[in-house]
């Protein structure tokens, strides 16, 4: 019998449902489903995949309400979030669906003969996904990987499966053929491992911690599994004295706390240029004590709760007793994952608030002399996966952005994830881009073919 998992409301502790976890034979039965399931998907015609694509991003925009409140259940974001989610699956499905058509290769001149190229789908590519954007973050993968013509076996982080699975129902009640999508929720270390050592997944795209990345990377070199991985982060926001200060300072909180800092973008160290120190933590804490943290439910709410008690118990460690708390807003008391926004100051390069990825609502704010310090303090990190450049002078804009050694930079904004650009990381936050127009052939291998125009 299946082993199976409470999904829990963050919020409440009530339990939404009950789901089974797939075993390392269910794992084994649906990669072969999804094998025998390729060969039809990759000789459907572009125009078709592409059709059946958009005729699933045509119901998830019908269905997006019951999407965006099943987040709001199983994650606890907050409904205004969780509508962007649901819209974001569809967007990103209805753009990866033209790449379908667009798969171009080349016409190289050669010697001899015509030479082209193909972009010819892997297989099936296995997807992982984290708990802290489950709708999303699934999209990212599986709408260009099926584009591309691969079918895809995908596990949701066993905490958050509910959006996934009904996406995949949404792909069948699109036309979608059984086998072609399929999501399989189970444990990491059981039907995630299989999934990643499994011979016929030909492609794994992971994103999740840091210390599992490594790992998923070490288990596919054994049968050079291609592998896309999104990881940690720990980015800065950097404002300097010829900034719009206030509209800067004032943006900064929810650059961290937005879905209650479970981000791998979010902008938990906020560097500051020291002549304008006072006056950003000034307008910091004039928005954070005005933050409305609680029931996700409600429109008004910027913030709800930490998906997991464990999760709360691991912020909670980076704000110990002695913590030097510059401010904290509120959080409810009671049932739910509660935690409230936290900002650290004085905090030195060297705490390991400042070095560690928290992935919950606490930031640091840290003082720099000049350019060259802002650079290096942005750059003093593992990570490298987003900037925020706060600055009036666009030659400084761009000096920093080149020197920044991060992924995805902003400049005077907080952007990130944006379906039409690349995002992924440099250093320790993973290797490889999703989202873009380039995204799609990520999903391919390149052949060659050389036909000889020899008498
Ligand atoms: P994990 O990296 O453990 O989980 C991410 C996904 O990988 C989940 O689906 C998980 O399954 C799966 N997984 C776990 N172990 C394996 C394995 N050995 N083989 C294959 N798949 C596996 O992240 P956590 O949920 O434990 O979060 C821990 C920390 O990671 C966070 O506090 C945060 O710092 C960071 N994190 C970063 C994210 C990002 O976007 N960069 C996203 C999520 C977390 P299961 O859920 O069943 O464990």
């Amino acid at each position: 019998m299946s082993d199976t998992y409470d999904v829990l409301n963050p919020a409440t502790e009530e339990v939404v449902t009950t789901v089974s976890l797939a075993s390392p034979e269910e794992v084994d039965f649906l990669v072969a489903r999804a094998k025998a399931a390729f060969p039809g998907w990759r000789d459907t015609a572009p125009a078709d995949r592409a059709r059946l694509l958009r005729a699933m991003a045509t119901l998830v925009e019908a269905h997006r309400e019951e999407l965006a409140n099943l987040e709001v259940q199983e994650a606890g974001h907050t409904i205004g979030n969780a509508l962007w989610e649901a819209d974001n699956v569809r967007n990103v499905l209805n753009y990866y669906a033209g790449g379908a058509e667009r798969l171009l290769g080349h016409q190289i001149p050669v010697p001899g003969g015509i030479d082209i190229t193909f972009h010819e789908p892997f297989g099936v590519v296995g997807i992982i996904v984290p708990w802290n954007f489950p709708m999303p973050i699934a999209g990212w993968g599986f709408a260009p990987a099926l584009a591309a013509g691969n079918t895809v076996v995908l596990k949701p982080a066993e905490v958050t499966p509910l959006t996934a699975m009904r996406l995949a129902e949404l792909a069948l009640e699109a036309g979608i053929p059984e086998g072609v999508f399929t999501v399989m929720p189970g444990k990491g270390r059981i039907a995630g491992q299989r999934l990643v050592e499994h011979p016929d997944v030909r492609n794994i795209v992971f994103t999740g911690s840091t210390d599992v990345g490594i790992g998923i990377m070490k288990s596919a070199a054994s049968n050079l599994k291609r592998v896309t991985l999104e990881l940690g982060g720990k980015s800065p926001t950097i404002i300097f004295a010829d900034a719009d200060v206030e509209a800067a300072a004032k943006s900064a909180p929810m650059a961290v706390f937005d879905n209650s800092g479970q981000d791998c973008c979010a902008r938990s160290r906020i560097l500051v240029e020291r002549s304008i120190y006072d006056d950003v933590l000034a307008h910091m804490e004039s928005v954070v004590m005005g933050m409305k943290v609680g029931d996700p439910t409600l429109a008004s709410t910027d913030m709800g709760p930490l998906i997991t008690a464990a999760q709360r118990d691991t912020v909670a460690s980076f704000v110990p007793p002695d913590a030097p708390i510059m401010f904290q807003g509120d959080a409810p008391t009671g049932k739910g994952f509660w935690f409230p926004p936290t900002v650290l100051a004085p905090i030195t390069k060297d705490d390991r608030q400042y070095t560690d990825e928290i992935f919950g609502p606490v930031a640091v704010v840290i003082p720099f002399d000049n350019e060259a310090h802002a650079i290096e303090l942005a750059n003093g990190t593992d990570y490298g996966l987003a900037a925020s450049i706060f600055t009036k002078d666009v030659g400084r804009a761009f000096r920093v952005a080149r020197a920044v050694e991060s992924g995805v930079i902003s400049v005077n904004s907080h952007s990130s994830v944006r379906y039409w650009t690349p995002f992924g990381g440099f250093k320790m936050s993973g290797i490889g881009r999703e989202l873009g127009p380039d995204a799609i052939e990520h999903f391919t291998e390149t052949k060659n073919v050389f036909v000889s125009t020899a008498e």
